[in-house]
């Protein structure tokens, strides 16, 4: 009999109460805290004063909050909501250019509640400096927005990026993002956390190159795939590209199910999302956290 080690068992509980891992976890909750306000690069379907679109609706903003604000936060609604499970960090920037912010709210929250899950989505430009440390933190499920695995393409998805002091764009641009994200989620992998990768897909760029970054996020040992529209958002470089329809989405989504697991459930979350992914309360729940908007 193989033993199976107590690392593996909460791994396998945790995977089972994520309602964004596993589309028999939605009954379960989760809570975004929006800790983390700036971005390190500019992505042409993004608008900044808007939360992060790699993993929440368009056009919504969130309140930033503290890391002591965020434990309030979590403690008030953890009373209220005994199916929470999931503690996320999605933006409404990038988690990982907010990195002191984001290690000392799981540090607090961490130090209240051993059992619960955090997860995090990032853009995966800072991915290799943080991999392991985000491992350590006990963070156990990771989303890394990777929308192309060759540089000239997913150069042509930001504006800029700006990295260790310098900013790029182009070619350069997507040869940093491309090794730094791959180098990240090898990483990520190797230190035993689940890697959900987000694509989002436009028209005309990488719609015809999604297969390649599922299977490559695949020999990588990525858990799940999450391929998405892109939304236009009025004043991002790429408002005026038409979506994919939602017929092509469904048959890269079929095509791309052949190599490995896709997730249909995805709800577009708010940076500052609360609840299940089918019932979200952050507007509900606005009253009784009782903010006054910053
Ligand atoms: Fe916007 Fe997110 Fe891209 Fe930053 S990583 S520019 S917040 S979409
Ligand atoms: Fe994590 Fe994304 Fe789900 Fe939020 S929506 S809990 S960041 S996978």
């Amino acid at each position: 009999e193989p033993m199976i080690s107590t690392r593996e068992e909460e791994m396998r509980r945790k995977t089972l109460e994520h309602p964004c891992y596993n589309c028999k976890g939605h009954k379960f909750a989760r809570i975004h805290l929006p800790v983390a306000p700036a971005c390190n690069v500019q992505c042409k379907y993004c608008v900044r004063k808007f939360d992060c679109p790699n993993e929440s609706r368009p056009g919504v903003t969130s309140v930033i909050l503290t890391p002591e604000e965020g434990l309030s936060r979590y403690l008030a609604v953890k009373e209220k909501m005994p199916n929470l499970t999931v503690v996320g960090i999605a933006g409404p920037g990038e988690a990982l250019e907010n990195w002191e912010s984001v290690k000392s709210l799981f540090e607090l929250i961490r130090a209240h509640d051993p059992h619960v899950t955090f997860c995090l989505s990032t853009n995966g430009l800072k991915l290799p400096l943080y991999a392991e440390e985000l491992a350590k933190l006990s963070v156990s499920h990771v989303t890394v927005t990777l929308n192309a695995v060759d540089p000239h393409i997913s150069g042509q998805m930001y504006q800029y990026i700006r990295f260790m002091g310098k900013e790029y764009t182009g070619d350069a641009a997507g040869a940093i993002m491309v090794a730094n994200q791959l180098a990240g989620i090898r990483l990520l992998v190797a230190s035993g956390v689940l890697v959900k990768v987000n694509i989002v897909t436009v028209r005309g760029i990488n719609d015809g190159h999604v297969a390649e970054v599922v299977k490559t996020v695949k020999d990588l040992g990525c858990f799940i795939t999450n391929i998405m529209q892109m939304i236009p958002v009025e004043g991002s470089i790429f408002e005026q590209v038409e979506p994919i329809s939602n017929k092509q989405l469904t048959e890269i989504r079929k095509q791309c199910e052949e190599i490995m697991p896709q997730m249909y459930h995805c709800q577009h979350c708010r940076a500052d999302a609360v609840g299940t992914l089918t019932d979200d309360k952050s507007i509900e729940l606005k009253g009784f956290l009782n903010e006054e908007p910053k």
